[in-house]
């Protein structure tokens, strides 16, 4: 049977509960345990997938096309593993079962209640995936802070959830911050204490606490916090900043934090921890003999976690590259005027994001005929891709008018349109082109080059696709698909022979770059930057 672990936070958001989780699923699988994580978010959007990045930043597409928090990226880059829908639930999802039972008349006429039916679905859910057999441990991370009203029913199924399992079965980890006020030089336990409270009101006692800081604790922190918050003096771990969330397991090693789970969930490692890869890959991280400036040009640049998947495989192919890829985050719309080349020439490479919807659209073209004609390496992603196809029909086949049907629907020079079977789709949530598609690669090709097979599997989120009729007059004037879907003929990778180094894909190859498989695609353009700038100079 699965044991469980339950990650709360307390005193504000944006703790990094994720990373927190991730860290400790790394350390108990890299001492050999089967270890997933699931993350339960209290709003009530069914999924994120509705979601405007700037409210919650990326919507994370898993294998099997579920739109999901951006935790569960972290969870699949720290552990490589893949992720399901059944890893993220949210309280929209949890409603809608109850509410379609309710209509079913499932439940024989009682009257439907947040306890026990609410909470008995968070209950179900929490459980699934222990049940299958194919895991050690389940560590279940709860969105938002103790305190919200709307965390209350998650908190209700984790203290009932506790009593049911037992003591040896489950544990309780309350992430805090401990505020260092630099007025007094003093290192504040205060508001844990209070968010501990807020916990106990709620029936559960967190047997380790985890204390977000800038500044190391003292023993006299330590003892305090253990005393007021009615912990073990050895379950207070200090999570003290660091410079990259990549360092995040080790320093939970160092407070042995998998130790004191593994011992008080009474299991056993088969191993001591195995993190040689790990460490192999911190040593490439910081010491790199090179820099590159890649700028990435969008239109949700504000938000750094818009771009979250994007950021951290640059993160993976730096260190392969042992060179540190320094992003230049450039507005879309900012290219919109003046002049392009200012802006973009000192780049060594430029990545054009995806996106939806016109804003920006204008900017992205702009760049991509500058990188294009300056030989400057371009990798496009999604919308990437499909605003490089536009500026190819304008700029090289002279198709002045060419757009996206996303952007002009009456336009008579589509070469982006919606996909055949998204024309009947009304409904906005869960019903674009998601999840992983088999893609058939040509050879020879740059595409092939990076990933030296012939037949790949790539994660999707699109209602737009290349429009075929333009494919051979596109490719005449030398822009190939380079990779088609085998079953839909749907084009997946563009590139540009001849050209340093010019691809667009129409997936999110963003989505499978881990720490232990840094994405092909992402490390050939980080060397292609790093060659650009060496001739360049
Ligand atoms: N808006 C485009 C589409 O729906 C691209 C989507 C994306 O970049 N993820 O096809």
């Amino acid at each position: 049977m699965a044991k469980y672990v339950f990650v709360t936070g307390g005193v504000t958001s944006s703790l990094g509960k994720g990373i927190i989780a991730a860290s400790l699923a790394k350390l108990l699988q890299s001492r050999g345990l089967n270890v997933t994580i699931q993350k339960f978010d209290p709003y009530i959007n069914v999924d994120p997938g509705t979601l405007n990045p700037y409210e919650h930043g990326e919507c994370y597409v898993t294998v099997d096309g579920a739109e999901t928090d951006l935790d569960l990226g972290h969870y699949e880059r720290f552990l490589n593993i893949s992720t399901s829908q059944a890893n993220n639930v949210t309280t929209g999802r949890i409603y809608q079962t109850v509410i379609n039972k309710e209509r079913a008349g499932d439940y024989l006429g009682k009257t439907v209640q947040i306890i026990p039916h609410i909470t008995d679905e968070i209950k179900r859910r929490m459980l699934l995936l222990g049940e299958g057999g194919d895991y050690d441990v389940v560590i279940t991370e709860i969105g938002g802070t103790v305190g919200d009203i709307e965390s209350l029913p998650y908190l209700e199924a984790i203290r009932q959830l506790t009593r049911e399992l037992g003591v040896n079965d489950s544990v309780s980890i309350h992430l805090t911050l401990i505020p260092y006020l630099s007025a007094a030089k003093e290192l504040k336990t205060k508001p844990t204490q209070h968010s501990v409270k807020e916990l106990l009101m709620t029936g559960i006692q967190p047997d380790i606490l985890v204390c977000r800081t800038e500044r190391s604790l003292t023993k006299e922190i330590r003892d305090k916090l253990a005393l007021f918050c009615n912990v073990n003096k050895n379950s207070v771990i200090e999570a003290i900043d660091a410079e990259s969330i990549y360092d995040v397991p080790l320093l939970m090693l160092k407070e042995k934090l998998d130790s004191i789970v593994m011992s008080k969930l009474k299991i056993k490692g088969k191993h001591d921890p195995q993190l040689d890869n790990w460490k192999h890959f911190l040593g490439m991280l910081k010491n790199p003999t090179d820099t590159v400036n890649i700028g990435l040009i969008g239109k949700y640049n504000e938000l750094q976690d818009a771009y979250k998947s994007i950021l951290e495989s640059f993160v993976h192919a730096g260190a392969v590259n042992e060179c540190k890829v320094n992003i230049v985050s450039i507005h879309s719309e900012s290219l919109e005027f003046g002049d392009v080349g200012e802006k973009l020439q000192h780049l060594d490479g430029v990545l054009i994001a995806p996106g939806f919807g016109e804003r920006g659209t204008e900017g992205k073209i702009e760049a991509i005929k500058y990188v294009r004609e300056q030989g400057i390496p371009f990798f496009g992603i999604c919308l990437g891709l499909q605003m490089a196809v536009i500026e190819y029909a304008r700029h090289v086949l002279d198709l002045a008018k060419a757009t996206s049907e996303e952007i002009k629907p009456r336009s008579k020079t589509k070469v982006i349109h919606l996909m055949p079977e998204q024309v009947k789709v009304k409904q906005k949530g869960g019903t674009m082109r998601l999840g992983s598609y088999e893609c058939e690669i040509k050879k020879p090709s740059l595409a092939y080059k990076i990933y030296k097979s012939t037949s790949i599997q790539e994660r999707h989120r699109h209602r737009y696709e290349i429009n075929n009729e333009y494919l051979s007059d596109l490719e005449g004037a030398g822009l190939i698909a380079s990779g088609i879907n085998p079953l839909t003929n749907l084009v997946e990778i563009m590139e540009l022979p001849g050209h340093q180094f010019f691809i667009g894909v129409q997936f999110h190859p963003e989505l499978k770059s881990t720490v232990e498989n840094p994405h092909p695609l992402f490390v050939s353009f980080v060397s292609a930057a790093k060659s650009y700038k060496h001739e360049k100079a």
